[in-house]
């Protein structure tokens, strides 16, 4: 079999391990836009403010690519694909040819037309390992920043350039932080954090215009008519799915690609994984993208799997967040803001001095979601608990306490979360 996997991330990572489980043969090329091997994503802010080297930023262990045979074309974008043919198109002119295709293209950056930023030298937006570089790079050029967008990939790079000792505005549409993953309370605790850094949060409010004379950038106008000064400025107010190669061919594009529970799309032999795709929610059963990395590479996996002709199918992504600023670690996991609170019930603790706070999403007798801040020790414990779908009637009065761990779970429920690993006593 031919196997090509467009992307050379999380994803296509999940996918070589599939097929390789099953068709140790099979002729595999992995093409990628980017000029790096695989590297975990989510250090570029670490790799920025310089925590990170270079060194740490791939994953693999080494010889990944070579003992799984596979044909890396890296500098390599796909800018077609042909079904009928079964070839992809890359930029330089040339065609591959594949038997089984999996699209594992994540998601680009989204940016918007703002007035007066077209031909400013200084924008950027911060998804890729050379985004990180380029910023690093003009450092010693970079006095105040304003970021665009206070969603996961804007606290990111806000924390990567505070380390620089850059001086930082963030503005936010939302009424609040960390607006889509987070709860309302988690937003503000880690706006607290931000602040007591000396990085600036303006939510409610959103950049109109980008000043500056030429290539320049002297600040920027916002709706509510201030004015920020800052001589470069950061989009990062959302992904969008890297399809655009697409445009043309038969495959449906909905919010992200459509795919079926072992990741093929509604083309024979093409498949889709990762950011790029529309994954199904563990609980409503809705498809949307779900970009979190643990998921990207249970989505590879099984989409590999399926092109091997292996079975395996997908019980559904649980959404969860994971994010660690100036040390206040934060996590949100399943429903955390439901939209009927009447049949929900929800119990919160809250330290907002010390950034810490809890909070659980109880639906009948089950755990259905958690945010957890400043301490987040016990979230494989509750995930576990909405994943196995297990009565927390026993023990639901001991789920806030600061202590909480498996000490407090009847034996058999132990047993339910932890024998893959072996009995617990
Ligand atoms: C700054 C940052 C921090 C993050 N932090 C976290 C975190 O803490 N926890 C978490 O769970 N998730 C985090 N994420 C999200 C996580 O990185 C993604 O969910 C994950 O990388 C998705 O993997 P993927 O394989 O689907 O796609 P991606 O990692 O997006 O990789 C897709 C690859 O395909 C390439 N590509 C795209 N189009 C083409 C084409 N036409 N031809 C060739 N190649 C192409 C791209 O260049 C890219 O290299 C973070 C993301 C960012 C940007």
């Amino acid at each position: 079999m031919n196997y090509v996997i467009i992307g050379n991330s999380v994803a296509a990572v999940g996918a070589v391990r599939g097929i390789r489980k099953i068709d140790p043969r099979g002729n595999i090329t992995v093409i990628s836009r980017e000029r790096h091997i695989a590297y975990g994503r989510p250090l570029i802010s670490y790799l920025l403010g310089g925590q990170v080297t270079e060194k740490r930023m791939a994953y693999l262990p080494e010889g990944f690519y070579e003992n799984n045979r596979i044909n890396l074309l890296l500098n390599s974008e796909v800018i077609g694909l042909n079904t009928n043919k079964k070839q992809v198109k890359l930029a330089g002119g040339d065609t591959i040819s594949y038997g089984k295709l999996l699209i594992a293209t994540g998601g680009d950056p989204f940016v918007p037309p703002i007035e007066g930023m077209a031909g400013k030298e200084k924008v950027f937006t911060f998804t890729t390992w050379d985004d990180a570089n380029k910023l690093k790079g003009i450092a010693h050029d970079i006095g105040r920043v304003v970021v665009i967008g206070g969603g996961l990939i804007g606290l990111k790079a806000a924390e990567g350039l505070h380390q620089l000792g850059k001086q930082i505005t963030i503005v936010e549409l939302a009424d609040r932080i960390l607006s889509t993953a987070f709860d309302r309370s988690a937003g503000r605790i880690v706006a607290k954090k931000m602040k007591a850094n000396g990085i600036d949060v303006i939510t409610e409010d959103t950049v109109v215009h980008v000043e500056g004379d030429g290539a320049e950038i002297s600040g920027v106008t916002l709706k509510s008519g201030d004015i920020i000064p800052c001589d470069t400025v950061i989009v990062a107010i959302g992904v969008r799915p890297a399809a655009g190669f697409l445009k043309g061919s038969e495959v449906a594009v909905n919010r992200g690609i459509v795919v079926d529970d072992r990741m093929e799309t509604n083309v024979a032999n093409v498949f889709a994984a990762g950011d790029v795709a529309e994954a199904r929610d563990f609980f409503s059963g809705q498809k949307n993208p779900m970009p979190i990395w643990p998921d990207a590479y249970i989505q590879g996996d099984l989409a590999g799997t399926a092109m091997a002709g292996g079975e395996k199918s997908y019980g559904g992504g649980l959404s969860m967040n994971s994010l660690e600023l100036f040390k206040v670690p934060t996590i949100s996991m399943g429903i955390t803001n439901p939209t009927d609170p009447k049949e929900f019930e929800i119990l919160t603790y809250q330290d907002l001095e010390n950034y810490q706070y809890r909070k659980i999403v109880i639906k009948g007798k089950l755990l259905v979601g958690a945010v957890l801040v400043g301490n987040v020790e016990r979230a494989g414990i509750f995930a576990g608990l909405i994943r196995e779908k297990i009565d927390i009637t026993p023990f639901r009065e001991s789920l806030l306490a600061a202590d909480f761990g498996i000490i407090h779970l009847p034996r058999e429920i132990r047993n339910a979360l932890f024998a893959p690993y072996g009995k617990v006593a």
